[in-house]
């Protein structure tokens, strides 16, 4: 692997990358992790929240049991929409009991809707999204939010579920300002990722320089999504520095300051 530019960000900011996949489905094994973790640290980013879904129900347990070797790695704990059609209640109850062991978790997600792929029938994901945000309220757990496609029926179904009020954040916001504006209006959170460097991500752009400043956060979605100048490279939360650039240039400020806020906002929502 070619050696990591510097980050724009400087040394000594905080620097939270607030979405990223450490699953050993995709770095093959706990030391191909604990490399990537290494890089991270190395290239400034003090944590980064390993989220515990889109590999199926195994995700979350491996996002914990990356969480409880490293400090600065905290862990979600849900299931992808993709992954719906393998949901059953049992199986959710168990996911749940990682809340009490270890480093614990710090939100339920990512969960929601995906009519792009429609891996999972449609029905079967408004099932397990709907569970899981009733589990979130019970529990009092903010959520993160993989929404594609599905035409506004996501914030209906956040709306009928009451879903706001412990804390819900869109994760690889795609959609528009419109829509972003709706999210905010209901207290919700943006996370920008890696598309706002590429050369069609001008919607993106727009959306990530009029996110309010204390609603906005920054991820790589790790391992996909990677960033200009890294593209053709598997992406991985070392490289969250270089969204904050890109993101403060739209918002003519500084990589620092964007660093700063979105660092802020991050550990407001997930309350750390
Ligand atoms: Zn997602
Ligand atoms: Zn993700």
């Amino acid at each position: 692997m070619k050696p990591i530019p510097p980050s724009p960000v400087p040394a000594g900011t905080p620097l939270i990358d607030s979405h990223c996949h450490l699953d050993t489905r995709v770095w093959e094994d706990d030391a191909g992790v604990d490399a990537v973790v290494a890089r991270a640290h190395a290239n400034g980013v003090s944590h980064m929240v390993a989220i515990g879904s889109g590999y199926g129900f195994e995700s979350a347990n491996r996002a914990h049991a990356v969480a409880s070797r490293h400090a600065a790695v905290l862990a979600s704990a849900g299931l992808h929409p993709h992954d719906a059609r393998e949901f059953t209640d049992e199986r959710l109850a168990d996911m749940l009991g990682l809340r009490t062991r270890g480093p614990g978790i710090v939100a339920l997600g990512e969960m929601g809707l995906d009519y792009h792929y429609d891996y999972s029938p449609r029905e079967e994901q408004r099932v397990a999204f709907r569970a899981q945000l009733a589990a979130a309220r019970e529990l009092g757990l903010p959520v993160i939010i993989h929404d594609r496609d599905s035409g506004g029926e996501t914030l209906e179904i956040l709306d009928a579920m009451a879903a706001w009020e412990t804390g819900v954040l869109f994760h690889c916001y795609t959609g528009d300002t419109a829509y972003m504006e709706a999210i905010v209006a209901r207290g919700g959170y943006i996370s920008i990722p890696g598309i706002v460097t590429f050369k069609n991500g001008d919607v993106m752009r727009e959306v990530a320089a009029k996110t309010p400043a204390d609603r906005l956060l920054i991820e790589t979605d790790s391992p996909f999504l990677t960033p200009v100048p890294f593209r053709g490279q598997k992406n991985e939360p070392a490289f969250v520095g270089f969204v904050a650039a890109r993101v403060a240039e739209v918002r003519g400020t500084t990589p620092e300051a964007v660093a700063v806020l979105a660092a802020e906002n991050t550990r407001r929502f997930f309350g750390f």
